[in-house]
């Protein structure tokens, strides 16, 4: 049993060596554990290979070939490419604000509700800053009451209007009242559909067209796989977000929807959720990343 790729590749490379020598073919064919490990991780199969073509062509140019230990090289070089993959060159999340006003969407049971908790935990601990909590899932009273249970925990005010039905105006009246308050954070918990619909996408565009908030962050399960990768897509096209929060990362997935959600939106991830309570929550490393998606 290979527990993991180092492993993998460095037995592959071994049994060609007794082959004689290491040949560009033979990287081919480690080049295909790699597509293997990738798939298992649930990185979309083109994506992966798209990937592989591109590390194929860098391991012959940095002479994995030749190298001492070719197993180790070539993980290098997976995972460099990987992080950088994951990388980009965004801006980071921006907090700062008059008030800085921050929506978060997503499918229900994402983990929105959970995260706006998380979020507002966090911003709070930063000096000067002082976030509100909006509850604008009309749809749900429970979505309302599990906000407000969370904004008491972390001692964060939660703004709620259980009787009103328009998610905009409650949006909106949260700015207003945050203004007033001298709360310079505004973070605005929205309404999920199991699927992506198109009620629920108007609203949340709505919203945005109402409050022009910095950052839209699009809350996705990194357990639903290569559903997430078109939930993405979607959610892309219709609210242009500015980054991603990849939640549910404490479970047993590789997380490669991670890579296949980067490469196909093209937009940085920013957390990471990784437990129910208040304090699991990570800004992004895509180095840890890569490490975790390769095993
Ligand atoms: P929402 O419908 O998008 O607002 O999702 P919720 O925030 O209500 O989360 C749905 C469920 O997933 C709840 O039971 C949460 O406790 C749970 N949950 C959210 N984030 C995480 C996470 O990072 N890890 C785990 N294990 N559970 C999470």
């Amino acid at each position: 049993m290979f527990n993991n790729l180092q492993d993998k590749l460095d037995s592959a490379f071994k049994n060609l060596k007794g082959q004689g020598r290491i040949t560009e073919l033979n990287i081919a064919t480690t080049v295909k554990e790699i597509r293997r490990a990738l798939v298992d991780a649930d990185v979309n199969y083109k994506i992966a290979k798209e990937f592989t073509d591109k590390i194929k062509d860098k391991a012959v140019g940095e002479k994995v070939i030749n190298a001492v230990s070719p197993g180790q090289l070539m993980v290098k070089i997976v995972k460099d490419e990987l992080a950088e993959l994951m990388g980009g060159e965004e801006a980071p999340f921006n907090a700062k604000g008059n008030p800085a006003i921050i929506l978060i969407a997503g499918l229900q049971g994402s983990g929105k509700t959970t995260f706006s908790g998380k979020l507002a935990n966090y911003l709070k601990s930063q000096k000067s800053l002082n976030p509100l909590l909006v509850a604008a899932d009309i749809y749900r009273p429970a979505a309302m009451e599990q906000l407000r249970v969370l904004g008491e925990q972390i001692g964060v005010e939660v703004h709620l209007e259980p009787e009103n039905k328009d998610a905009v105006s409650i949006a909106k009246a949260a700015v207003a009242s945050a203004k007033s308050k001298n709360k310079n954070v505004v973070i605005i918990d929205t309404a999920g559909r199991l699927a992506v619909d198109e009620e629920m996408m108007n609203e949340v565009a709505n919203i945005k067209n109402a409050v022009n908030p910095q950052e839209i962050l699009f809350v996705v399960d990194s357990m639903t796989g290569q559903d997430a990768v078109n939930t993405a897509k979607t959610f892309n096209e219709r609210l242009d977000f500015s980054g991603v929060v990849l939640t549910k990362l404490d479970g047993d997935t590789r997380g490669g929807a991670a890579i296949s959600i980067k490469y196909t939106v093209n937009k940085p991830i920013k957390f990471v959720s990784n437990g129910e309570k208040m304090d699991a929550l990570d800004v992004f490393y895509p180095e840890r990343m890569a490490q975790r998606i390769l095993g």
